[in-house]
């Protein structure tokens, strides 16, 4: 089984695979990057599932929406004092889209859209998930995607993370 890649290189994976979906000659691209995928697949670079990027770059649209998180718990989360910021950020990270992943799915502690599988559903902009004092409900078995989130150089979210300054929203 090999390993389960970063979670910067998965986000980098899905960005390259949007980007390359986006231009002219992406068939062609779809092809190579395939390839290759294949290629570290069957050196253990890589775990089956990424075989999904390139029918993402071919344009092939899925219904389906699942995170390639393998291992939720054995994510690290950044350091970030959340409580603290809270009340500057309005906890921004959680109006973000959120898909769950076949972990999640199996495990059933989470819900998800029904027309829209699987992503978390959101009310008024929100996760579902999130209380009225912008606690996360769901904390011990949330999404690898919140696990793994780095806010700190997200303009969405700061302007400056290091002197407390909020996106304006
Ligand atoms: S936006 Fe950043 S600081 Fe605010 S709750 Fe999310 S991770 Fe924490
Ligand atoms: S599951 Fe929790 S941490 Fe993730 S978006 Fe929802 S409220 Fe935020």
């Amino acid at each position: 089984m090999p390993d389960e890649p970063s979670p910067d290189l998965v986000r980098e994976l899905e960005t390259l695979a949007d980007q390359l979906a986006a231009r002219p000659d992406h068939a062609d691209l779809a092809a190579r990057v395939e390839w290759l995928i294949d290629v570290m697949i069957l050196r253990g670079q890589l775990p089956p599932r990424f075989k999904q990027l390139a029918a993402k770059i071919r344009g092939e649209k899925s219904k389906v929406q699942l995170a390639m998180f393998r291992d939720k718990y054995a994510l690290a989360s950044p350091d970030i004092d959340c409580a603290a910021r809270i009340p500057l950020c309005g906890a921004r990270c959680c109006s973000f889209d959120v898909s769950l992943s076949a972990q999640d799915v199996a495990e059933r502690k989470l819900p998800f859209e029904l027309d829209q599988p699987y992503m978390l559903p959101r009310v008024e902009g929100r996760c579902i998930c999130m209380d009225a004092a912008g606690a996360c409900t769901v904390y011990d078995h949330r999404p690898g995607a919140c696990r793994a989130y780095d806010c700190r150089h997200d303009p969405r979210v700061w302007i400056d993370f290091e002197n407390r300054i909020p996106q304006q929203r």
